[in-house]
Protein backbone atom coordinates (compact mmCIF):
# COMPACT_ATOMS: atom_id res chain seq x y z
CA UNK A 1 0.00 0.00 0.00
CA UNK A 2 2.88 2.48 0.92
CA UNK A 3 4.67 1.47 -1.86
CA UNK A 4 1.59 2.54 -4.41
CA UNK A 5 0.95 5.53 -2.57
CA UNK A 6 4.34 6.77 -2.69
CA UNK A 7 4.18 5.38 -6.55
CA UNK A 8 1.18 7.91 -6.99
CA UNK A 9 2.68 10.42 -5.38
CA UNK A 10 6.39 10.47 -7.64
CA UNK A 11 4.08 10.24 -10.51
CA UNK A 12 1.59 12.70 -9.74
CA UNK A 13 4.99 15.12 -8.56
CA UNK A 14 6.39 14.20 -11.97
CA UNK A 15 3.31 15.17 -13.92
CA UNK A 16 2.69 18.39 -11.71
CA UNK A 17 6.53 19.25 -12.67
CA UNK A 18 5.78 18.63 -16.16
CA UNK A 19 2.54 20.64 -16.40
CA UNK A 20 4.76 23.22 -14.20
CA UNK A 21 7.66 23.40 -16.55
CA UNK A 22 5.49 23.31 -19.82
CA UNK A 23 3.05 25.85 -18.22
CA UNK A 24 6.27 28.18 -17.48
CA UNK A 25 8.38 27.60 -19.85
CA UNK A 26 5.39 27.54 -22.72
CA UNK A 27 4.36 30.45 -21.15
CA UNK A 28 7.26 32.21 -21.54
CA UNK A 29 9.02 31.57 -24.74
CA UNK A 30 4.75 32.04 -26.30
CA UNK A 31 4.93 35.84 -24.83
CA UNK A 32 8.68 36.21 -26.12
CA UNK A 33 7.80 35.06 -29.82
CA UNK A 34 4.27 37.07 -29.85
CA UNK A 35 6.21 40.32 -28.84
CA UNK A 36 8.78 39.10 -31.83
CA UNK A 37 6.17 38.54 -34.18
CA UNK A 38 3.84 41.59 -33.52
CA UNK A 39 3.86 42.88 -37.03
CA UNK A 40 4.66 46.29 -38.04
CA UNK A 41 2.59 47.81 -40.69
CA UNK A 42 3.89 51.00 -42.12
CA UNK A 43 1.49 53.51 -43.68
CA UNK A 44 2.53 56.08 -46.11
CA UNK A 45 1.15 59.62 -45.58
CA UNK A 46 1.68 62.96 -46.05
CA UNK A 47 1.64 64.88 -42.99
CA UNK A 48 0.73 68.81 -44.35
CA UNK A 49 -2.70 67.50 -44.46
CA UNK A 50 -4.85 68.65 -41.48
CA UNK A 51 -7.31 67.78 -40.45
CA UNK A 52 -6.23 64.31 -42.15
CA UNK A 53 -3.10 63.95 -40.82
CA UNK A 54 -0.43 67.21 -39.31
CA UNK A 55 2.17 67.49 -36.97
CA UNK A 56 1.61 68.25 -33.48
CA UNK A 57 4.31 68.99 -31.11
CA UNK A 58 6.84 66.76 -33.34
CA UNK A 59 4.01 64.00 -34.07
CA UNK A 60 1.57 62.97 -36.45
CA UNK A 61 -1.78 62.85 -35.56
CA UNK A 62 -5.28 63.28 -37.30
CA UNK A 63 -8.54 61.50 -38.74
CA UNK A 64 -5.79 58.88 -40.61
CA UNK A 65 -3.11 58.02 -38.03
CA UNK A 66 -6.09 58.12 -35.46
CA UNK A 67 -7.92 55.34 -37.58
CA UNK A 68 -5.24 53.50 -38.67
CA UNK A 69 -4.26 53.39 -35.49
CA UNK A 70 -7.80 52.14 -34.56
CA UNK A 71 -7.51 49.26 -37.23
CA UNK A 72 -4.37 48.14 -36.25
CA UNK A 73 -5.02 47.47 -32.47
CA UNK A 74 -8.32 46.15 -33.92
CA UNK A 75 -6.00 43.60 -36.29
CA UNK A 76 -3.35 43.63 -34.26
CA UNK A 77 -0.47 45.18 -35.64
CA UNK A 78 2.23 47.25 -34.60
CA UNK A 79 1.77 51.02 -36.64
CA UNK A 80 4.41 52.64 -37.98
CA UNK A 81 4.00 56.20 -39.94
CA UNK A 82 6.15 57.24 -42.73
CA UNK A 83 6.08 60.76 -43.74
CA UNK A 84 6.61 61.67 -47.32
CA UNK A 85 5.46 63.59 -49.94
CA UNK A 86 1.85 63.01 -51.53
CA UNK A 87 3.09 61.78 -55.10
CA UNK A 88 5.11 59.10 -53.34
CA UNK A 89 2.16 57.03 -51.54
CA UNK A 90 1.44 55.05 -54.35
CA UNK A 91 4.87 54.41 -55.57
CA UNK A 92 5.57 52.83 -51.77
CA UNK A 93 3.05 51.06 -51.76
CA UNK A 94 3.20 49.27 -55.08
CA UNK A 95 6.84 48.46 -54.23
CA UNK A 96 6.42 47.56 -50.58
CA UNK A 97 8.08 50.30 -48.84
CA UNK A 98 4.81 51.11 -47.03
CA UNK A 99 2.32 48.45 -46.41
CA UNK A 100 -0.96 51.11 -47.24
CA UNK A 101 -1.28 54.57 -47.80
CA UNK A 102 -3.65 56.56 -46.01
CA UNK A 103 -3.70 60.71 -46.68
CA UNK A 104 -6.89 61.88 -47.63
CA UNK A 105 -6.59 59.96 -50.56
CA UNK A 106 -9.27 59.90 -53.50
CA UNK A 107 -10.58 56.78 -54.99
CA UNK A 108 -9.78 57.44 -58.66
CA UNK A 109 -10.29 55.04 -61.76
CA UNK A 110 -6.37 56.07 -62.43
CA UNK A 111 -4.72 55.46 -59.21
CA UNK A 112 -7.27 51.73 -59.49
CA UNK A 113 -4.80 50.67 -62.04
CA UNK A 114 -2.34 50.45 -59.68
CA UNK A 115 -3.88 49.94 -56.37
CA UNK A 116 -6.53 48.36 -54.48
CA UNK A 117 -8.71 50.81 -52.60
CA UNK A 118 -10.93 49.76 -49.48
CA UNK A 119 -14.12 50.83 -48.31
CA UNK A 120 -14.44 54.36 -48.12
CA UNK A 121 -14.71 56.02 -44.82
CA UNK A 122 -15.22 60.00 -45.81
CA UNK A 123 -16.84 61.58 -48.59
CA UNK A 124 -15.57 65.15 -49.18
CA UNK A 125 -15.35 67.48 -52.16
CA UNK A 126 -12.76 69.58 -53.72
CA UNK A 127 -13.06 73.51 -52.98
CA UNK A 128 -11.37 76.92 -54.16
CA UNK A 129 -9.10 79.14 -52.03
CA UNK A 130 -9.21 82.58 -53.22
CA UNK A 131 -7.62 86.25 -51.42
CA UNK A 132 -10.47 87.97 -49.98
CA UNK A 133 -9.65 91.04 -51.62
CA UNK A 134 -9.53 91.58 -55.66
CA UNK A 135 -9.23 88.47 -56.31
CA UNK A 136 -8.87 87.52 -60.26
CA UNK A 137 -11.17 84.12 -59.53
CA UNK A 138 -14.47 84.98 -58.50
CA UNK A 139 -16.59 81.74 -59.81
CA UNK A 140 -15.01 77.81 -60.87
CA UNK A 141 -15.74 79.34 -64.44
CA UNK A 142 -12.86 82.05 -63.71
CA UNK A 143 -10.26 79.34 -63.20
CA UNK A 144 -10.07 78.93 -67.07
CA UNK A 145 -7.64 81.57 -67.53
CA UNK A 146 -6.45 81.81 -64.03
CA UNK A 147 -2.76 81.09 -62.20
CA UNK A 148 -3.65 77.74 -60.38
CA UNK A 149 -2.08 76.47 -57.22
CA UNK A 150 -1.99 72.49 -56.59
CA UNK A 151 -0.67 70.04 -54.23
CA UNK A 152 1.59 67.64 -57.01
CA UNK A 153 0.10 64.50 -57.83
CA UNK A 154 -3.69 65.09 -56.41
CA UNK A 155 -7.06 65.07 -57.71
CA UNK A 156 -6.95 69.26 -57.76
CA UNK A 157 -4.35 68.52 -60.21
CA UNK A 158 -5.92 66.75 -61.99
CA UNK A 159 -8.87 68.32 -62.32
CA UNK A 160 -7.40 71.87 -63.51
CA UNK A 161 -4.97 70.08 -65.83
CA UNK A 162 -7.91 69.65 -67.95
CA UNK A 163 -8.09 74.01 -68.44
CA UNK A 164 -6.25 74.41 -71.28
CA UNK A 165 -5.70 77.63 -71.11
CA UNK A 166 -5.35 78.06 -67.40
CA UNK A 167 -1.85 78.10 -65.57
CA UNK A 168 -0.76 75.24 -63.28
CA UNK A 169 1.67 75.84 -60.28
CA UNK A 170 2.35 72.30 -58.71
CA UNK A 171 3.56 72.31 -55.17
CA UNK A 172 4.70 69.30 -52.80
CA UNK A 173 2.73 70.12 -49.97
CA UNK A 174 -0.85 72.11 -49.50
CA UNK A 175 0.51 75.09 -47.23
CA UNK A 176 3.19 75.47 -49.96
CA UNK A 177 0.35 76.18 -52.44
CA UNK A 178 -1.32 78.44 -49.76
CA UNK A 179 1.50 80.63 -49.16
CA UNK A 180 1.93 81.49 -52.95
CA UNK A 181 -1.50 82.37 -53.19
CA UNK A 182 -0.64 84.98 -49.91
CA UNK A 183 1.95 86.05 -51.84
CA UNK A 184 -0.29 86.86 -55.20
CA UNK A 185 1.76 84.24 -56.82
CA UNK A 186 -1.32 82.21 -57.72
CA UNK A 187 -4.60 83.02 -57.94
CA UNK A 188 -6.84 80.50 -56.66
CA UNK A 189 -5.85 77.17 -54.98
CA UNK A 190 -7.55 74.32 -55.18
CA UNK A 191 -7.83 71.63 -52.67
CA UNK A 192 -9.99 69.04 -50.42
CA UNK A 193 -12.68 70.91 -48.04
CA UNK A 194 -11.61 70.18 -45.03
CA UNK A 195 -7.56 70.60 -45.49
CA UNK A 196 -8.86 74.35 -47.52
CA UNK A 197 -10.65 75.20 -43.63
CA UNK A 198 -7.82 74.42 -41.90
CA UNK A 199 -5.79 76.74 -44.47
CA UNK A 200 -8.08 79.59 -44.52
CA UNK A 201 -7.96 79.45 -40.90
CA UNK A 202 -4.12 80.39 -40.52
CA UNK A 203 -3.91 82.53 -43.06
CA UNK A 204 -5.64 85.50 -43.27
CA UNK A 205 -6.84 87.28 -46.13
CA UNK A 206 -8.16 84.23 -47.50
CA UNK A 207 -11.51 82.63 -48.12
CA UNK A 208 -13.10 79.48 -49.58
CA UNK A 209 -15.61 79.84 -52.60
CA UNK A 210 -18.95 79.08 -51.74
CA UNK A 211 -18.99 76.64 -54.79
CA UNK A 212 -17.86 73.00 -54.24
CA UNK A 213 -15.79 71.83 -57.14
CA UNK A 214 -15.85 68.17 -57.29
CA UNK A 215 -17.38 65.20 -54.99
CA UNK A 216 -15.01 62.78 -53.79
CA UNK A 217 -14.63 59.65 -51.86
CA UNK A 218 -11.13 58.99 -49.43
CA UNK A 219 -9.80 55.20 -49.03
CA UNK A 220 -7.26 53.37 -47.69
CA UNK A 221 -4.99 51.78 -50.78
CA UNK A 222 -3.01 48.96 -50.40
CA UNK A 223 -1.32 47.05 -53.36
CA UNK A 224 -2.81 44.97 -55.80
CA UNK A 225 -4.64 41.53 -54.52
CA UNK A 226 -2.55 42.76 -50.76
CA UNK A 227 -4.47 40.04 -48.16
CA UNK A 228 -4.89 43.26 -45.95
CA UNK A 229 -7.24 44.72 -47.95
CA UNK A 230 -10.06 42.06 -46.46
CA UNK A 231 -8.90 42.78 -43.03
CA UNK A 232 -8.90 46.36 -43.35
CA UNK A 233 -12.60 46.44 -44.70
CA UNK A 234 -13.82 44.23 -41.92
CA UNK A 235 -12.15 46.06 -39.45
CA UNK A 236 -13.28 49.66 -41.00
CA UNK A 237 -16.74 48.62 -41.02
CA UNK A 238 -16.81 47.12 -37.62
CA UNK A 239 -14.76 50.99 -36.70
CA UNK A 240 -17.78 52.51 -38.45
CA UNK A 241 -20.39 50.65 -36.87
CA UNK A 242 -18.95 51.10 -33.03
CA UNK A 243 -19.01 55.18 -33.59
CA UNK A 244 -15.11 54.85 -33.48
CA UNK A 245 -15.16 56.57 -36.95
CA UNK A 246 -18.06 59.62 -35.62
CA UNK A 247 -15.88 60.15 -32.83
CA UNK A 248 -12.72 60.47 -34.28
CA UNK A 249 -14.32 62.88 -37.45
CA UNK A 250 -15.66 64.93 -34.52
CA UNK A 251 -12.37 65.37 -32.29
CA UNK A 252 -10.82 66.64 -35.48
CA UNK A 253 -14.02 68.65 -37.40
CA UNK A 254 -15.50 71.04 -35.56
CA UNK A 255 -17.89 72.51 -37.53
N1 LIG B 1 -7.72 63.99 -51.92
C1 LIG B 1 -6.67 64.46 -52.76
C2 LIG B 1 -6.11 63.31 -53.55
O1 LIG B 1 -6.28 62.18 -53.20
C3 LIG B 1 -5.57 65.16 -51.98
C4 LIG B 1 -4.93 64.33 -50.93
C5 LIG B 1 -3.75 64.99 -50.23
O2 LIG B 1 -3.25 66.00 -50.66
N2 LIG B 1 -3.31 64.42 -49.15
O3 LIG B 1 -5.49 63.51 -54.54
Amino acid sequence: MKKIISLVLVAVMAMSCVIGLASCGGSNTASDSKTAEVKELHMATNAAFEPYEFYKNKKIVGIDPEMAQAICDKLGYKLVIDDMDFDAIITAVTTGKADFGMAGMTVTDERKKKVDFTDSYTTTTQVIIVNEKDSKVKTIDDLATATIGVQRGTTGDVYVSDLKKAKIERFNTGPDAVLALTKGKVDAVVIDGQPAKAFVKKNKGTKILSEPFAEEDYAICLAKDSKLTAEFNKALKELKKDGTLDKINAKYIKE
